[in-house]
């Protein structure tokens, strides 16, 4: 068990760093005592088998302890993004029948009634002080260690379902073990010092956790919880003598293309996720030559990583996602279900100890992609990925694409099927449709496309935007939803979802006459959006995200408008007042100490 395995370190180095954040550190012993006081409070409260207790929690040692806490306690935690708008959270911990969580103070307030949320400082605790280890709380302990097995459930992740319900992938005890414990590629000593600084509600928080804490390095956790600032997180990774990063592979691009400084002091780098650039990935090699570098691949559902690539080497001219890990089975497998032979392209199938339990509550999803293992022992399961990859001569996987129209956007795993659902409902919209655009970059963007029920207004798009921004995690909301009388359609009368990812230029930046600015709040204003944007001229009556801006850049915007100008404008303002204009009203308004108009 994950719990047992930091609990030994506590035991053996209590005094050893175990996690640090904001300029504290707690040492093993005092992490695992606390842990053990949460989880005695939360015994007494919880008795059913593979409770789910929700986490809302910015990245923090009081996060940490909590999810330690509650794998003490002999639940599974669903930890929540606290970026994400109060009626996601809500839907996800319903899904996942959560009738207790622990949150911090600042967010305790925004999960439903049905919810008993308690906070660190409010949650029982029958331990009394940290080291004083009670003959109750070791009974407790004693029989919750007997009552877990490794397959029970550590956590529920979410990720999107093709037809708008997200669905919660129930991970094992064994299957972070199997991703953590004796794997050649990772060879963390304790020594080592680990960021954690993907998002919690993200599976590659597993492998900084449970590596760095499983292994008894240092985990250095980069506080905070919306988009990160890079400068922020170059200062806690060179602060903190960092060794060992796991990057989500659009933030390992965007630090190698903006500030290779960055890895200077790093020993391992690790990135999964998302095609990485072998353009990007050789100017980080060829810059720290003794770097070792890791390109894992792998779906939540078989718990973060199922294949890696590693080289410390010469940079490469591609980079596959390599081999399977220790403890887990892959094959390729063409239609009929035979293996690909070199050169062949196919489907990736997986199975062994990482495979999750299945999806949450959906016996009829987990059937259809969870399927009877041919290469396994009798009554043992596989994985159907949906990823497709070319089997490369020396025996490595090159990733190839999907199967299905999932795509990855800001890294996160989007179905457009799903989002295109979310826009249907909306009132006034009587049909959806949602591309996924690409730029020169690569970089991809949800583009909506709606039908009005009645006769559209100006505004609509923009209105249909914040309503999603309500309800949808952020990068699930399109950057764009563009209004139109009717949908173009293919010979076969299906909707001709290539005439609109190819539709050009956007009507409405077309229409625009250009408009300098009058002020000169209008004048800065432009300047950001030509720099952020890479177009100019800017006009007050340009849309932000017409011309191109998407969540990231929002979020961007909103950072350097609060640095600079020092004020605080919510993302939903900007999906609502999203020209020039309208947005230096805005600030017009905040600076006058009003609240401001969303
Ligand atoms: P992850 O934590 O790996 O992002 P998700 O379940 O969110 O897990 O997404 C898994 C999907 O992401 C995979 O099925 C695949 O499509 C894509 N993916 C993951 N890692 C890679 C990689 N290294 N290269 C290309 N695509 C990847």
């Amino acid at each position: 068990m994950l719990h047992e395995r930091i609990a030994a370190h506590a035991h053996r180095v209590p005094d050893a760093p175990a996690v640090t954040c904001d300029g504290r550190t707690l040492t093993y012993g005092d992490l695992d005592a606390r842990a053990e006081r949460l989880a005695a409070g939360l015994r007494t409260r919880v008795h059913d088998e593979d409770a789910v207790i929700a986490v809302l929690m910015d990245r923090s040692t009081d996060l940490i302890v909590t999810l330690l806490g509650v794998l003490k306690a002999g639940c599974a935690y669903l930890a929540l993004n606290t970026a994400d708008p109060d009626r996601r959270l809500a839907e996800l911990v319903a899904d996942a029948g959560a009738r207790l969580a622990v949150a911090a103070p600042e967010h305790a307030g925004r999960l439903p009634d049905t919810v008993e949320t308690l906070t660190l400082a409010t949650a029982p605790s029958r331990t009394g002080p940290a080291n004083v280890s009670s003959a109750a709380a070791r009974a407790d302990r004693a029989a919750a260690a007997q009552a877990r097995a490794a397959d029970d459930l550590a956590y529920v992740c979410y990720t999107s379902g093709s037809t708008g319900a997200p669905k919660g992938v129930g991970v094992t005890h064994r299957g972070v073990l199997r991703l953590v414990v004796s794997q050649d590629w990772l060879r963390l000593t304790p020594e080592d010092t680990v960021l954690q600084v993907s998002a919690v509600s993200f599976d590659a928080s597993t492998l900084e956790i449970f590596g760095a804490l499983c292994a008894g390095c240092r985990l250095v956790v980069h506080p905070g919880g919306g988009p990160v600032d890079l400068d922020a997180l170059a200062a806690t990774v060179t602060g903190h003598r960092v060794t060992v990063v796991n990057l989500a592979t659009g933030l390992l691009h965007q630090l190698i293309e903006s500030r290779l400084s960055f890895f200077a002091g790093l020993r391992h780098v690790v990135t999964g996720g998302d095609v990485a650039s072998p353009a990007l990935v050789a100017r980080l090699l060829d810059a720290w030559p003794g770097l070792t570098f890791t390109n894992g691949y792998g779906p939540t559902e078989n718990t973060t990583f199922t294949t890696c690539w590693t080289t410390s080497g010469p940079p490469p001219d591609a980079v596959p996602i390599g081999t399977a890990v220790t403890g887990t089975g892959v094959a390729v497998l063409d239609d009929a279900m035979r293996p690909v032979t070199a050169g062949g392209t196919g489907e990736i199938y997986t199975w062994g100890g990482g495979l999750a339990r299945g999806y949450l509550g959906r016996p009829a999803a987990t059937a259809e992609r969870f399927l009877p293992c041919p290469f396994g022992p009798p009554g043992s399961r596989m994985y159907r990925t949906g990823d497709l990859a070319r089997l490369l001569p020396d025996g490595n996987l090159e990733f190839a694409g999907r199967t299905d129209r999932q795509v990855k956007v800001h890294g996160y795993r989007v179905e457009p099927g799903a989002v295109e659902a979310a826009l249907a409902r909306q009132s006034g919209v009587d049909r959806a449709v949602v591309v996924v655009e690409q730029d020169d970059a690569g970089r991809k963007r949800l583009v909506g496309h709606a039908v009005p029920s009645g006769t559209a207004d100006e505004g609509l798009g923009a209105r249909l935007r914040a309503s999603l921004a309500a309800e949808l995690p952020g990068y699930a909301v399109p950057d764009t939803i563009l209004v139109h009388t009717t949908l173009p359609v293919t010979a076969h009368g299906k909707v001709d979802r290539s005439a609109l990812t190819s539709a050009g230029p956007r009507p409405r930046a077309v229409a625009n006459a250009y408009v300098p600015p009058a002020t000169p709040l209008q004048r800065r204003l432009t300047e950001l959006w030509s720099a952020l944007l890479d177009t100019a001229p800017v006009g007050i009556d340009d849309d932000f995200f017409d011309l191109g801006g998407h969540s990231l850049l929002a979020a961007e915007l909103l950072d350097v408008m609060h640095k600079e100008l020092g004020v605080e404008i919510p993302a939903t303002a900007l999906y609502l007042r999203s020209t020039v204009a309208e947005l230096s009203e805005a600030v017009g308004e905040t600076l006058a100490g009003r609240e401001i108009r969303s």
